[in-house]
C-alpha cells in the first residue's frame, strides 16, 4: 500500500493531532472518548476537503488545468477549501451552490463559507435545490472550454476515488498515532456525506487490517442509500489501489438517525453537541456535517452502545465557518431549532 504512487501537492499540515476529551469523556460517564482533529488541516479554517485535494489538485496540476470547478450547498466547506488551494496553485476556481435549504438569511447567503469563497478569488453562481448538479457543472465547463479554459471539474465533496486517497492516508496515520501510545481504538465515529471520507477510511484500515470498525454518522441521505454509495466508492478506491475486494457490504456501517429535518438544517441535539464541545472542550464543531455526527456520538454513549471503558476517536472533520452562516439558530434567544 504505497499512496507515494499516486501524484499530490502536499500542502495539508499534517499530521493533525489526536487528543483526549477529559471533560466531555467525563460529562457521558461512558468510554473514553478522542478527537482526531482535521478540522486543522490548515487550509483556510481547515477541513477534510483539504486532504482530498491533495490529490485531486494535483491531478488538475498534472493535466494542465488553469481553471478548477466543483459545486456543493450555500454553505459548503469543500467549496471554500477548493478556492482556497486553487488560489494558493494560481488557478481560476468556479463554484456552483445549490440552495438545499430554502433559507434567505442573509448570513447563511453570504457570510461563512460563502465570504471565504469571495475572499480566495472564486467565482459563484447559484442554483435551485435538487437540481442535477454534476449535468450543471458539465455545462458551465463545456462553456469555459469553448472559452478556452483548461477546466478541471472536481465533484461535489471532492468524493471519487482520487479524493478518497486523502482518507486511506487519514487511516494509516491515525492507526500509526494509535500504536505510537498504545491506544487501543474500539470505534472510529465521523460524519459522512458525499461518502468520500468513510469509503477511503474504511478501504484504508481493512488494507492493513487495522481491525477498527468505523461508524458513519450521516447527514442526508438515508441508511441505505448511504451505506451504498459508501461501498461502491469504497470499491472503486480499493481498486485503485491495488487491493480490489478489500472493503466487504458488511463493514460499511452508516447511521442517519440524526439528519432531522434535512441536510443543513440543525436540530436540538445538534445544537447541543455544538454547545457541549464549545463549552466542554474549546472545540468549533458545526451545524451541517461535525455536529451532527457528534450529536451521533454523545446519543451511543448515552445509549451504552459505546461502552464503559471502550476507546472511542471522534474524526473531527471541520466546518467551523459555515457557523457564521447559522448565527440565527445559535444565538441566546433564537427561535426553537427543529424538535427531535
Ligand atoms: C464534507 C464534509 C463532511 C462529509 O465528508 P464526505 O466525505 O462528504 O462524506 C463532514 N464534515 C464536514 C465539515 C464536511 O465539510
Amino acid at each position: 500500500m504505497h499512496l507515494a504512487r499516486f501524484p499530490r501537492v502536499f500542502l495539508a499540515h499534517l499530521p493533525t493531532p489526536l487528543e483526549k476529551l477529559d471533560r466531555l469523556s467525563k460529562e457521558l460517564g461512558g468510554p473514553e472518548i478522542w478527537i482526531k482533529r482535521d478540522d486543522c488541516t490548515g487550509l483556510s479554517t481547515g477541513g477534510n476537503k483539504t486532504r482530498k485535494l491533495e490529490f485531486l489538485m494535483a491531478e488538475a496540476q498534472a493535466m494542465g488545468a488553469d481553471t478548477v470547478m466543483t459545486q456543493g450547498a450555500t454553505q459548503s466547506n469543500h467549496a471554500r477549501q477548493t478556492a482556497a488551494f486553487a488560489a494558493k496553485l494560481g488557478m481560476a476556481c468556479h463554484l456552483l451552490l445549490e440552495d438545499r435549504t430554502g433559507s434567505n438569511d442573509s448570513n447563511y447567503n453570504n457570510n461563512g463559507n460563502v465570504l471565504l469563497d469571495h475572499l480566495h478569488g472564486a467565482s459563484t453562481s447559484k442554483r435551485a435545490g435538487g437540481m442535477d448538479m454534476q449535468a450543471e457543472m458539465e455545462t458551465v465547463a463545456e462553456k469555459l472550454r469553448s472559452e478556452g479554459r483548461k477546466v478541471y471539474v472536481i465533484p461535489g465533496g471532492g468524493s471519487n476515488a482520487t479524493g478518497a486517497l486523502g482518507y486511506v492516508n487519514c487511516a494509516f496515520e491515525l492507526v500509526s498515532q494509535a500504536n505510537d501510545r498504545a491506544l487501543v481504538i474500539d470505534h472510529l465515529v465521523t460524519a459522512t456525506g458525499s461518502a468520500g471520507t468513510q469509503a477511503g477510511l474504511i478501504t484504508g484500515l481493512k488494507a492493513i487490517n487495522a481491525g477498527i470498525p468505523l461508524l458513519g454518522i450521516g447527514v442526508r441521505a438515508p441508511k441505505e442509500k448511504q451505506e451504498e454509495n459508501v461501498f461502491k466508492l469504497a470499491q472503486l478506491t480499493a481498486a485503485k489501489l491495488g487491493c480490489p475486494d478489500v472493503v466487504a457490504r458488511g463493514d460499511v456501517v452508516a447511521d442517519s438517525s440524526y439528519v432531522g429535518p434535512g441536510y443543513g438544517i440543525p436540530r436540538a441535539d445538534t445544537i447541543e453537541a455544538i454547545r457541549m464541545f464549545a463549552e466542554l472542550e474549546g472545540i468549533l464543531l458545526d451545524p451541517v456535517y461535525s455536529g451532527k455526527g457528534a450529536a451521533g456520538l454523545i446519543d451511543y454513549c448515552r445509549k451504552g452502545r459505546f461502552k464503559k471503558g471502550e476507546r472511542v476517536v471522534f474524526l473531527h472533520t471541520g466546518g467551523s465557518a459555515a457557523l457564521f452562516g447559522y448565527d440565527h439558530v445559535l444565538t441566546g434567544d433564537a427561535a426553537p431549532v427543529a424538535a427531535q
